[in-house]
């Protein structure tokens, strides 16, 4: 079974990435964090209708910006696009003025901690996860990174605080865990953007405000885009985009969307009544 793994990993290894730097891809120098969206229209291979219709935004450097819409409007393809996991074509997608079809795909994503809903952990300790991304910190600053995420103190109530195994060899992390756990990788990584797809979608409603909070506060604010399903948490951003089949329906601060009467005030009051259901 083993053989055949390693066949299968080996297979997967020899294909060509299909997303490669251009032959002319120019190096990014130091980050600001301002993305930008020009007519951002994408639809994939196997599919007739666009997931991302001709989207328009500016993220300015510092700001935090919420993503919601209902399953299948385009989150996570719109998250997917600005890392380049997803390809579109030119002139669409900026980083800092740049279009990030020609910059170096390493310092390009070098730029953007992404976390995902799922991330995975390896079967090594839990310091050895955090450090995933950054091999070379020092103790201080996992523990930091664990702090910033709220995971420190349920890391050292474990049998063996940061050098306890997960996975398959080790313990089980709950849902809410593994997610601040994925959380304190990226913050390790101190990267200028900061791209969460419903990546605090277990961990509950105050920790998750909390962890929010206390990014918007930072002295060196980063670029944050937050999808949420939890209208709640998108709330406490400063501006809010709503996505709908592909479009940016409307945007606008908590306060002014629910003015506005569309569909973000539809949205909000239906979780409101699903709360009470609850
Ligand atoms: P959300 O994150 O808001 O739930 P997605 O961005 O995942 O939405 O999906 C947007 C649309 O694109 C949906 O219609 C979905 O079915 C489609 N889609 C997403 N990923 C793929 C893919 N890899 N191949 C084809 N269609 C996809
Ligand atoms: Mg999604």
């Amino acid at each position: 079974r083993g053989q055949v793994s390693i066949d299968r990993i080996e297979q997967i290894l020899a294909v060509p990435p299909t997303i490669v730097d251009r032959p002319d891809a120019r190096p990014l120098p130091v980050v600001r964090g301002e993305l930008e969206a020009h007519g951002l229209t994408y639809t994939f291979s196997d599919s007739e209708q666009p997931a991302l219709r001709d989207i328009d935004f500016t993220i300015r450097p510092g700001e935090t910006v919420a993503i919601v819409g209902s399953i299948g409007s385009g989150k996570s393809t719109l998250a997917n696009v600005l890392p380049r996991l997803v390809e579109v074509s030119p002139g669409q997608v900026f980083l800092d003025g740049y279009d990030v079809t020609e910059l170096e795909l390493d310092d390009l994503r070098r730029a953007i901690a992404y976390v995902p809903q799922e991330s995975f952990l390896f079967s090594m300790t839990i310091a050895e996860n955090i450090r995933y991304g950054r091999p070379e910190a020092t103790e201080e600053e996992v523990v930091a990174a664990a702090q910033k995420a709220r995971v420190d103190a349920e890391i050292r109530d474990f049998p063996q605080g940061y050098q306890t195994l997960v996975g398959e060899r080790g313990i089980t992390l709950s849902g809410g865990q593994r997610q601040r756990v994925a959380l304190a990788r990226a913050f390790l990584i101190d990267a200028p953007i900061l791209l969460l797809d419903d990546a605090l979608s277990s961990v509950d409603n105050q920790t998750a405000e909390d962890i929010l909070k206390q990014l918007a506060r930072g002295s060196e604010r980063k670029t944050i885009i937050f999808i949420t399903h939890r209208l709640t948490a998108a709330a406490a951003t400063d501006r809010i985009l709503v996505m709908e089949r592909g479009t940016i329906a409307e945007s606008g601060s908590h306060i002014e969307l629910l003015r506005e009467n569309g569909l973000y005030r539809r949205l909000w009051d239906q979780q409101e009544l699903e709360e009470v259901l609850l």
